[in-house]
Order: structure tokens, then C-alpha cells, then sequence
């Protein structure tokens, strides 16, 4: 739950030293906001018994880990000071609404007994909380807003520094994100651009593949996989996958190489690597690049080495549903290869080099800087989050077991440490996979099938081909996946109410 601190409460708890209300608003399960306007009078209020400048640090010490509302200008001239309100009391309604927060904690409750906002104070905080956990009758897969008071203060830092800067496209910020995410995914380069396909495409343009060649890659992927391959002239080959861990089997990988590859794009899909190291023999055997979609892998390992240090060229997508995603398109390429660096570099903006001549022709794929700064405010959370998808999907592990579900529920397994769960994906025996969804979504459960129809089936690769039975493993994973809600945000209560509905579909 996220409810806004009135300033009262803040400036009792400094005041007495007593920080046990703020220190529960800064928990996975409860965030603390506080409004800004108000700092201004809690430091007033502070500063009749300390000097100023003690006044405001043991403030800014107080509100660690509390988020700040700031309500726009507009949204503060359109709120009027009502008769039984003073105009900072009607601004602090006006931001429970607009940021749709579960309530206002306060000492003075007779202030807000008119509005329509839920009103607490402090000591029925602990029962509301744990009345909150206990009553889940939803779980959604994905619950963006929850992350917010982590991130807002930096997010909207980041925002207020591109908008002043009025620099907008590529810059700073965007190379100050290019060389944290190389550090993170231990490469020395990366190029940040305006989204996973473009990552693909990208990286395929800088590899000189086009017209007649072709490049392996699994038929069971989201389809910008193929897509990026198909927009570059060359022929996408599908392979099967691994019935364990849905990624693309290096046998018929080997099998399917001709003279004409020219690449292998394997897909680490759901956020668990391709097992790489026969991959790399093969390219390197046949002098063929790899291309790793690593779009739902940030910070997946294989062998101790992360994602997108393992091929050529490492293909990622921040779009919001991703592991590190953020308010809109963006992505990046990472690679050890300066001549590759440089040449992305170029095929980014059109490829000009110098400003207005083109020595190649490039694209369109330059990431913004708004996009960047997002995701910078957001970086430094990531490895916290990968902990927590992978407490959820170990929680699920167990919980299934112990509900004695195994012989309906075909688990995850994770084969390569470590898989970062940007999916948590069961098999549901017996034809009941799509019951078992409509179930799950009737009883508030939210649950995906990634992906119903695999690519060699998709009515625009029909000239490739392919029939019905050609690539047995990807057409049944595709009749028995079902995603469960895995995101770093998804409580332990909620995952016990998804098993607990899961059960009682199978009794
Ligand atoms: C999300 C995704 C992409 C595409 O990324 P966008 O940012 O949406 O363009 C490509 N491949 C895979 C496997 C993905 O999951």
C-alpha cells in the first residue's frame, strides 16, 4: 500500500525521535510519500527547537527511502482552499487522487473527515497493512506503479534535468547509460537505442547481413526475432527448441547450418541463457556471427558471465514489461568489438559520419534522452529485483510441491544460473492449459501464453514453407505454456493465492 505522510506525522516523528512510522513506509509491502509543498512547513515547524541547517539534514535524514509528490503547477492553481480545509491540507487530497495512494496518514483526522480519501493515523497502521495482506483477491502480472516510490525521487530528477537541458536526443544522459549498462553486463561497449527490434536490426546491419543469407534462430520467440532478420532481406531458419528450457536446440542448430549462414541468434527467452558454449564452438567453427536476443535476459548468466557478453552483439529491450524497462521504447546493443561499436555508432543516425555524408546507409535508431535518464533512476534497483523474481519463482517452486500439484504443473527449471525470471513459465498437462487460464483470470488471477502460435506458423513466414508438425517441441510448448505473475513487486501472499485458486482448478 502507498499512503501519503501528512506533515504532521513527520514532524512528530522527528520531534520525538519515534521514526517507527516512517521506518513501515519504506517497506516492499508499504511505500511512504510526502507531499512537497509541506516540506517547506515541517521545517518551519522543526526549526522552533533546532538551527536551520540541523532542521533541514535531520529532516532529509528522516525522509531516506520516503518518496516526494510534487503536483504540478496547474493541478496546484486548479485546487482551491476549501472553508474547512487550509490550501495545504486541500493539496495533500488533491495528491492522494491524482497519485491514486491508498490514503492519507495523519494526526489530525478531523481535517480530512469530508473528503472522499482513506484517513489513518499511525498506530492503525501495522493492523491496516496486515488486514491489506491477508485480503488478496488479485494478482496482476505486472504492477508498474509499485516501484515508483523507489525510484521517483531520481526518475523525476533525471526528467527535470533533460527537459531543462533541452537536450532531447542521445547526449549525456544517454551515454552515461550506454557505460553503465556495458559495466553491468560486463562489456566494455553498448549502444543505446530506440528498442529491442531496433537493437536486432541494428546489430544484424552491422554484421552486413542481408539478401541471401541467412541466419538460425528458435521458431519459439517473440516475433521481432524474425522479423529484424526478415527486414534486412535475409531468410530466418527455425529451429526447435529445448523442451526444459524453451531455447533453441543446438543440435538441429548445427544441422541447419549451410553455406549461406551467415549468423545464429539465439534467444535467452524468459530470462534463462542458451546454453552457449556449444553455440560459440559452432560460430566460431563456421566463422559465423552471434547475435544474442537478450531482450528478456538483462543480467541472465551463463557460466558466471552475463547476457550480452556472450555472442558478438547483445541485443536488449527496455520496454515496461521487461526485467529493467522504461516509461516508453528504448534499448541497447552491447559488444567487445570496437570496429562493431563504431560502425553501430554510425548506422544509428543514418549512417552519417561526418555530420550530412553517408558513407552507409543506416537508420533511424537513436534512443531518447528522457528514456535514458528513466532508466539510470532505475539501474541501480535492478539487481534488488532479479533477488526478489527469483525468491518469487523459488516460492513457487515450493508452494506448488507442497500443494502436490507437480503431476498437473510442469516447473521451470533453471539449467543455466542464473535466469532472472522476466517470465515464470509452467506446463499444464493434459490438454487443460486453457482452462486452467480462463480459471485463473476468473478469479482475478492474470496469466499470459507466451506465445500461442509459433513463428514457422505466422501466416507472414508461410513462403518459408513450413507446416504443422515441423517443429514438434516449440508447437507443443506453445499448446501448454502459461506465465504466472513473477515480478519483483508480486507479494508472497499473492503467490499463495495463486496457488491456493491453481489448486482448487485441479481438485
Ligand atoms: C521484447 C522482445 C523483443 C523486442 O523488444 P521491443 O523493445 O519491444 O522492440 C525482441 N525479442 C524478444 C525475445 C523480446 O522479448
Amino acid at each position: 500500500m502507498q499512503f501519503l505522510l501528512h506533515h504532521t506525522v513527520i514532524t512528530q516523528a522527528i520531534s520525538n525521535n519515534d521514526l517507527k512510522t516512517l521506518k513501515q513506509c519504506r517497506d516492499k509491502k508499504s511505500a511512504g510519500w510526502v507531499l512537497s509543498n509541506s516540506l517547506t512547513t515541517i521545517h518551519s515547524d522543526l526549526s522552533k527547537t533546532l538551527k536551520a541547517d540541523e532542521a533541514h539534514s535531520t529532516l532529509k535524514d528522516a525522509l531516506q527511502g520516503i518518496a516526494v509528490a510534487s503536483l504540478t503547477g496547474s493541478e496546484i492553481l486548479e485546487t482551491p482552499p476549501s472553508s474547512k480545509m487550509d490550501y495545504l491540507d486541500s493539496l495533500a487530497v488533491r495528491t492522494v487522487e491524482k497519485f491514486k495512494l491508498d490514503g492519507i496518514i495523519t494526526l489530525q483526522p478531523e481535517i480530512f473527515a469530508d473528503s472522499e480519501i482513506r484517513v489513518l493515523q499511525p498506530n492503525e497502521l501495522p493492523q491496516i497493512l496486515k488486514d491489506d495482506l491477508a485480503k488478496v483477491n488479485k494478482v496482476p502480472l505486472l504492477n508498474i506503479p509499485a516501484t515508483f516510490p523507489q525510484i521517483w525521487n531520481d526518475a523525476e530528477q533525471e526528467i527535470s534535468d533533460v527537459v531543462r537541458s533541452g537536450y532531447f536526443i542521445l547526449g549525456p544522459k544517454v551515454a552515461e547509460l550506454e557505460k553503465q549498462v556495458a559495466a553491468y553486463c560486463q562489456v566494455p561497449y553498448a549502444v543505446g537505442v530506440s528498442s529491442g527490434t531496433d537493437a536486432l536490426l541494428l546489430a544484424l546491419m552491422a554484421a552486413d547481413i542481408g539478401p541471401g543469407d541467412e541466419v538460425i534462430t528458435s521458431t519459439y520467440t517473440f516475433f521481432a526475432t524474425a522479423g529484424s532478420i526478415v527486414r534486412t532481406g535475409a531468410k530466418p531458419v527455425f529451429v526447435d527448441i529445448d523442451p526444459v528450457t524453451f531455447n533453441m536446440n543446438i543440435e538441429q542448430t548445427k544441422a541447419a547450418i549451410t553455406p549461406n549462414t551467415k549468423a545464429i541468434m539465439p534467444v535467452h527467452l524468459y530470462g534463462q541463457c542458451v546454453d552457449m558454449t556449444p553455440l560459440q564452438d559452432l560460430a566460431k567453427q563456421h566463422k559465423l556471427h552471434v547475435i544474442e536476443d537478450a531482450c528478456q535476459a538483462i543480467g541472465s548468466e551463463y557460466e558466471g558471465k552475463r547476457a550480452g557478453g556472450l555472442g558478438d552483439f547483445g541485443c536488449f529491450s527496455f520496454f515496461p514489461t521487461k526485467n529493467l524497462g522504461g516509461f516508453g521504447d528504448a534499448g541497447m546493443v552491447t559488444t567487445r568489438s570496437v570496429e562493431l561499436y563504431e560502425k553501430m555508432k554510425v548506422l544509428r543516425v543514418h549512417g552519417m559520419e561526418p555530420k550530412y555524408y553517408h558513407k552507409m546507409v543506416g537508420g533511424n535508431f537513436r534512443i531518447d534522452a528522457l528514456q535514458a535518464g528513466i532508466l539510470l533512476a532505475k539501474l541501480p534497483h535492478l539487481e534488488g529485483w532479479v533477488s526478489d523474481r527469483r525468491a518469487n519463482a523459488q516460492r513457487y517452486h515450493d508452494l506448488f510441491k507442497k500443494a502436490g500439484l507437480t503431476d498437473h504443473l510442469t516447473l521451470p527449471k533453471e539449467v543455466f544460473p542464473r535466469h532472472v525470471y522476466n517470465q515464470y513459465i509452467v506446463r499444464v498437462a493434459n490438454g487443460k492449459r486453457d482452462a486452467l487460464r480462463e480459471y485463473l483470470n476468473s478469479q482475478n488471477v492474470a496469466c499470459e501464453i507466451y506465445y500461442p502460435v509459433s513463428l514457422h506458423q505466422q501466416e507472414c513466414f508461410e513462403d518459408l514453407g513450413h507446416k504443422q508438425g515441423d517443429f514438434p517441441e516449440a508447437e507443443k510448448a506453445s499448446a501448454e505454456t502459461l506465465a504466472l505473475p513473477v515480478a519483483n513487486e508480486v507479494t508472497a501472499e499473492q503467490q499463495e493465492y495463486a496457488v491456493e485458486k491453481t489448486k482448487s482448478f485441479f481438485s
